[in-house]
């Protein structure tokens, strides 16, 4: 007997969105200049949600310049115990707001209201309130007696965790008494919009925090601009190694995380049925429009079959639909483009003669979406396994031995995470030793703490975001390099 599950839509009366928004600019925002309106959409319906401000570069010198003077006048000098009250009061803030936070990510987004609710917005209050008990014990940190700040970071963020990714940002940065100009992603704007309300709600002097709306230009401008001293950019590989080379020869300081293609090992010990929920997880999270996913799911031979066959009938469960439904699973791709990219590469999957499989699920008419998707027969040479769909897309490939496991994993331009299933300890720390991966999960996937460091190796970038590791990239010390 299968139940059917009744519409539970969350409420979006609790957002208020305004029909146009200016720049956050020293403590208040811009009016909205009409040849600079660009517009942000739901993509689960392809509604016009707002419009936002294109920030151009004479915004740029204005936000980069309220920045330095909070950081020489205010912000600086402030004595770390006063900066942690205002931390303490924006995550106090985010809590109180959260209900609605969740709701407006989900419309801007397109991710399902319960990962909002249950995953961001927690972890981004827990992010400040991290980072908020750090900002008076920073000569605890292991940085020197009197670690300095490095003055004012130009910040530039994707769109798969928006207001996640600001909270990764923004909050070690003011901890360790920086200033910062933070560029939103151009679909997913409004939460950051929503956060520049409330700096002002918590009273924090202006020009700490100053945000702007805009594309890739706008980051482009802000990273080129002399009057930063610290460049810090979620995003693609690609963009990243474009801002590489434009901070090349300049003395800022520079963290990076980009993509990844993380390897998700199963042996044939794993226990199956949490397994089968961690590489659900692992890969369908967030519709995949994860850095970290599990992507390469790895299966020792002998279970491969059993593991493949428990997947399918597990994603044949999920809902996909409308991401403000309580039930949803699976939310819609964030953009056409978005949807477009992962749409060619699963071509190439089966042009490369690869399996697939895609759970029956029925896609609704309007909006972008993709249901769940696993390939089956795929090797190392298919662009599938190399490249990131940044979907939800799996790629199952398999292995033998341990050693033929490490080998696999490792086998990619990417070093962001990877996961191991196995009921022996020994074998986890075995692997994890050998993993080149910056985040190693066992017998889980898709575990986020703000006291633990998160980031990559080759080309997955450099830095470490998060725990003590992560003050570094915020304080001008040697050792932090
Ligand atoms: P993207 O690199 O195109 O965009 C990311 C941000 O950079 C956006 O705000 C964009 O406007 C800005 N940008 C674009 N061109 C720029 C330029 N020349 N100079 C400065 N800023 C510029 O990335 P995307 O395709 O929108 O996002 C998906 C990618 O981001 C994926 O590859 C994913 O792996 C990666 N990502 C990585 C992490 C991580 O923590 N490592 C997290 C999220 C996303
Ligand atoms: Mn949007």
């Amino acid at each position: 007997m299968v139940f059917e599950y009744a519409p539970a839509p969350e409420s979006r009366s609790i957002v208020s969105i305004a029909p146009e928004y200016g720049l956050f600019i020293d403590g208040g925002f811009t009016a909205p200049v009409d040849d600079q309106l660009f517009t942000t959409t739901n993509p689960a319906t392809e509604e016009v949600l707002s419009r936002v401000s294109e920030a151009r570069e004479h915004d740029v010198d204005r936000a980069v310049a309220a920045a330095r003077r909070a950081f020489e006048q205010t912000w600086g000098p402030m004595p770390g115990a006063e900066r942690a009250k205002y931390l303490y009061r924006i995550a106090r803030l985010i809590q109180e707001r959260s209900r609605e936070l969740a709701v407006l990510e989900t419309l801007d987004n397109g991710k399902p209201i319960k990962e909002t609710r249950d995953v961001d917005l927690p972890l981004v209050a827990a992010h400040f309130f991290y980072h908020a008990g750090w900002a008076d014990k920073l000569e605890h940190a292991g940085y020197g007696p009197s670690p300095r700040p490095l003055g004012v970071a130009g910040q530039i963020i994707p769109w798969n965790f928006p207001l996640l990714m600001l909270a990764w940002k923004v909050a070690p940065a003011l901890a360790c008494g920086n200033t910062v100009v933070l560029k939103a992603a151009e679909t997913t704007p409004l939460t950051a919009l929503a956060f520049a309300e409330i700096c002002q709600q918590a009273d924090l002097p202006p020009g700490v925090v100053n945000i702007l709306t805009g594309a890739g230009d706008t980051g482009r401008m802000l990273v080129e601009h002399p009057g930063t001293d610290k460049i810090a950019f979620t995003g693609s590989t690609d963009v990243g190694r474009s801002i590489m080379r434009a901070v090349a020869g300049t003395d800022k300081r520079l963290t990076l995380e980009l993509g990844g293609k993380g390897a998700n090992v199963v042996f044939d010990d794993a226990p199956i049925d949490e397994t089968v929920e961690g590489i659900v997880s692992g890969i369908f999270f967030n519709q995949g429009h994860v850095c970290c996913a599990g992507s390469r799911l790895l299966l020792q031979e002998s279970v491969a079959d059993e593991v493949v066959e428990r997947l399918k009938e597990r994603l044949s469960t999920l809902r996909l639909g409308d991401p403000l439904d309580k039930n949803t699973d699976i939310g819609a791709i964030n953009s056409a483009e978005q949807l477009a990219r992962i749409d060619e590469l699963a071509k190439s999957g089966e042009e490369e003669n690869a399996e697939r499989w895609s759970s029956p699920c029925p896609l609704p008419d309007r909006g972008w979406w993709f249901p769940p998707t696993i390939f089956t027969g795929v090797t190392q040479a298919h662009r599938i396994a190399r490249e990131e769909i940044f979907g939800p897309v799996l790629s199952v490939l398999t292995f033998r031995t341990p050693d033929e496991a490490v080998a696999k994993a490792n086998n990619t331009p990417f070093g962001l995470s990877a996961g191991i299933w196995t009921e022996k300890g020994s074998r986890i720390l075995w692997m994890a030793q050998r993993m080149r991966a910056g985040v190693v999960w066992a017998n889980t996937f898709n575990r986020f703490d703000p006291t633990s460091p998160f980031g990559g190796y080759k080309e997955s970038g450099f830095g470490r975001e998060g725990g003590i590791q992560g003050l570094g990239a915020y304080l001008a010390t040697e050792v932090a390099r």
